[in-house]
């Protein structure tokens, strides 16, 4: 019997609510040039360090040392999917996360609207990050393309020069072990899709077809004359939060990506307004109806991602001032967390372990007395692996029977 398999033997259902707030790659490394702290320790965080008082800390892996994660990993470790045998490609992601259906018998594509030169070599892959508005536009033109070989081509606009394409056979089987059309590079074409089984093979040929056909309703359409394709894939077979920890679980999450992740593991997605209060305030608007929460902050991320610890710190302090509103209908276990670190030195995601900060009545305390990356080294649930903070969550939350006699 491995750990997911003891969690399934031992989990039981009560009244108690928990609540994971992701604070997506708040992980960081400490900065010369900021008093030598991580952005954690450099924010102004009062409740978040109140509250570490009152609970017990730690670091995880968000894969396995070393290995930096997307954040489509970074989540299913949180949500206690084993990360490495379970895969979602990008394509499921952002289709489900812009509220489409995906069916079983779909294959998805995310697509980037690019610029290509009379030379048939792409000079932008964002093209110019064109607006969403242009976006729309353009997806409509590409829409008069309704079908290929009798697979149906289903095209929805996403944010800036994002779009998905989902490629629907009933009757033909298709397959998704299909390459990125996307040569990652500019000065390059974009490459010819190729399928490694049969069904793939099919569908690589449809991609192909779709691809020329696109190019020329978008030939006049300087800047976005072109698109290219990533992360081909369908919809993998997952269990649900339900059927694994019976749990009716809801996600709080702005950003079509984690939305989808949420959607796939069968969480209801509640409103997502733009701001941290907004976020926490979906929250207690909703804390009686469900008994999982996942809420999702992306602003730390982004910070990370530019480079900009300033906007990290910012980001934090704003969790930190709205932390209290969580609090007025404390959940009876609360983890606050990440699914992977974005230094910003490395303007990128991280292998480095993410600060864990766990609290329940049940949590015991360490002597941990504020929250930030050096703080939990020295945490009572030391350094472990993220895939399993759902069974501590669990745990803490009663929901987790003796196993063995
Ligand atoms: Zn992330």
């Amino acid at each position: 019997m491995n750990y997911e398999q003891i969690i399934q033997s031992t989990v039981k259902s009560n009244n108690s609510k928990i609540v994971l707030l992701v604070l997506d790659g708040i992980g960081d490394i400490r900065n010369i040039k900021f008093k030598n702290k991580t952005p954690l320790e450099y924010a102004h965080t009062p409740n978040l360090d109140k509250l570490a008082k009152e609970s017990v800390t730690g670091r995880m892996h968000p894969i396995l040392p070393g290995i930096t994660p997307g954040s489509g990993p970074g989540h299913l470790g949180l949500f206690g999917y084993d990360p490495i045998d379970n895969s979602i490609g990008r394509g499921v992601l952002e289709a489900i996360g812009i509220d489409f259906e995906l069916k079983s018998y779909d294959v998805a594509a995310r697509c980037n609207f690019a610029t290509m030169n009379d030379n048939g070599l792409i000079t932008d892959r964002r093209a110019g990050r064109i607006p969403t508005e242009m976006t729309i536009e353009l997806c409509n033109s590409l829409k008069s393309i309704h079908e290929i070989d009798g697979v149906e081509i289903i095209i929805k606009p996403g944010k800036g020069h994002r779009f998905v394409t989902i490629f629907r056979s009933k009757e033909k089987e298709i397959g998704s072990m299909i390459n990125d059309t996307d040569p990652l590079v500019e000065g390059k074409a974009p490459l010819v899709a190729t399928g490694k089984n049969p069904p793939s093979q099919f569908l690589s040929k449809v991609i192909n077809q779709f691809i020329k056909k696109g190019y020329d309703l978008l030939k006049d359409k300087h800047p976005a004359n072109a698109f290219l394709m990533r992360g081909i894939a369908s919809k993998p077979k997952i269990p649900s939060m339900r059927d694994k920890y019976l749990l009716e679980s809801a996600a709080i999450a702005t950003y079509p990506m984690y939305r989808g992740i949420a959607s796939l593991l069968g969480m209801t997605l509640l409103p997502a307004p733009d701001s941290i209060e907004g976020l926490f305030e979906t929250y207690i608007n909703y804390h009686h109806k469900y008994d999982f929460f996942f809420i999702h902050v992306k602003g730390t991320d982004q910070a990370g991602e530019d480079g900009d610890f300033d906007s990290k710190v910012s980001c934090i302090e704003k969790v930190d001032q709205a932390l209290p509103i969580i609090l007025e209908n404390k959940p009876n276990v609360l983890a606050i967390t990440g699914d992977h670190s974005s230094p910003c030195a490395m303007h990128s995601h991280s292998w480095h372990p993410i600060p864990l900060l766990l609290h329940s009545q049940f949590a015991g305390l360490d002597d941990v007395k504020k929250f930030h990356e050096n703080a939990c080294n020295n945490g009572g649930l030391g350094f472990f692996e993220s895939k399993y903070l759902m069974g501590l969550l669990l745990a803490n939350a009663k929901r987790l029977d003796k196993f063995g006699a």
